[in-house]
């Protein structure tokens, strides 16, 4: 979020940093500090902002998904950094499952959370993939992020495109410097009243994600070593990073980067409870780090390590809740207005385990069950992976639609299905 930070700003930082263990970052947790040195009191207004964005905000306009396009920049100085499409459409499913939270490991969810796990009804589809070779490195210095090496042509990266209506994601090798690795880093909207002024992109093409390549999709070759640590990832640092591309703050309310201990500064959520720092890369789930009684839950709540705005373990993250997804559905409502495809989606969101799709694997003919006297359901659309809608000859058989998969391409198959004001999402991979 930072992108030009003196020495002398960061003297008194950077002497904390050096006695922790190695860190990773994801490129937006200095500012509070580093704000408070050179203003003290800010922190206390970014609280007080916090209070005043939640009586005043407009609210979202509920009953909508929102769909986002996406233009990948892979911006590669080796034949391992150009990543392979199949890695790149990984990552792409990756957020598609963790936003819509069709994530495998939903069921890991601690049950004290159970009930504020969301969808958040966002949703990514490819725009394009473009590919550039570049002699340049990139690492996070006393000089700032490298954006001016990353995103412009002409400098050996790659250009936005229309970062208005796509949400551009570049690719890159970050090297580790002294400040640790790297991981990835985003820029929120313009005056959102949760995060501090200046926060936003300083220019329009500098707008989007960046993300490490070894960071990127779920079945990535690349290890990512750092300080003795192998770290797994999963393409969850995406998630992350988009979601403070839509206006999400840290989980821990960024109050505490340093090593202190505060737990009074929130992330401007409810259903988040305040927790006095970050997570260490670890999966605590029973760290409840303030005490207290946090108004939402009427209960000294745990801490949410479990949450993908924390630092956690990819394998431990595996949730956003309704005010994250209200918050971001907002942030496309007003601040990013140009950048979603709205939709009317149905009323009630059913979830998918109340409705068995069958076979499953499936190799051509799939049915869609149901216990009316006649097929009840409004529509069934299929996509394919890229999100492209698939037109697939339905016919009803005996209480059940059937639905002729048989000529597609082997892969994960998205199938929404509306019944009324009712709305279920269910994959079928087609195996053979
Ligand atoms: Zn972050």
């Amino acid at each position: 979020m930072k992108r030009l930070i003196t020495l002398s700003l960061l003297a008194i930082s950077l002497s904390a940093i050096a006695q922790s263990q190695p860190r990773i970052l994801c490129g937006n947790e200095f500012l509070p500090d580093i704000m408070e040195q050179r203003i003290p009191g800010y922190k206390a207004a970014v609280r007080h902002s916090f209070d005043q964005a939640k009586q005043h905000s407009p609210q979202r306009q509920a009953g909508y998904t929102y769909t986002i396009p996406i233009v990948f920049h892979v911006v590669y100085g080796s034949p391992a950094e150009n990543l392979d499409d199949s890695i790149i459409m990984s990552q792409l499913q990756v957020l598609n499952d963790d936003y819509s939270r069709l994530n495998a490991d939903t069921s890991n969810t601690i049950s004290y959370f159970d009930s504020v796990a969301a969808d958040t009804h966002i949703r990514f589809v490819l725009q394009g993939i473009q590919r550039v070779s570049t002699v340049n490195s990139f690492s996070f210095s006393f000089f700032g992020l490298p954006d001016s090496l990353i995103k412009f042509t002409a400098a050996g990266g790659d250009d936005a495109v229309d970062p208005d209506h796509y949400l551009n994601i570049w690719i890159v090798n970050i090297q580790a410097s002294f400040f640790g690795q790297l991981l990835g880093y985003s820029y929120p909207p313009d005056s959102m009243a949760n995060w501090p002024l200046g926060s936003a992109a300083t220019q329009k093409p500098y707008d989007g994600v960046v993300l490490d390549y070894r960071t990127v999709g779920a079945n990535n070759p690349n290890p990512l070593n750092f300080g003795g640590m192998n770290l797994i990832e999963r393409g969850r640092t995406g998630t992350h990073e988009v979601g403070h591309y839509l206006g999400l703050r840290h989980i821990w309310g960024d109050g505490a980067t340093l090593g202190a201990n505060d737990c009074h500064q929130s992330d401007g959520i409810d259903d988040t409870p305040f927790a006095n720092t970050q997570s260490n890369f670890d999966c605590d789930t029973t760290r409840n780090s303030c005490t207290g009684v946090e108004t939402y839950y009427g209960a000294d709540a745990p801490d949410m390590v479990q949450n993908y705005m924390d630092y956690s373990a990819e394998t431990c993250m595996n949730l956003f809740t309704k005010g994250q997804a209200e918050l971001m559905q907002g942030t496309l409502d007003h601040s990013r207005p140009l950048l979603a495809t709205k939709t009317a989606t149905a009323i009630k969101q059913i979830s998918p385990s109340a409705l068995t799709i069958y076979p499953n694997p499936a190799t051509g003919i799939v049915f869609i069950p149901y216990s009316e006297n006649t097929n009840p359901y409004t529509s069934i659309q299929v996509s394919n992976m890229l999100g492209e809608n698939i037109s697939l000859s339905q016919s009803a058989a005996s209480g059940a639609v059937r639905l002729n998969m048989s000529s597609l391409p082997m892969g994960i198959y998205t199938i929404d299905i509306t019944k009324g004001t009712q709305h279920i999402v269910k994959r079928v991979v087609v195996s053979r």
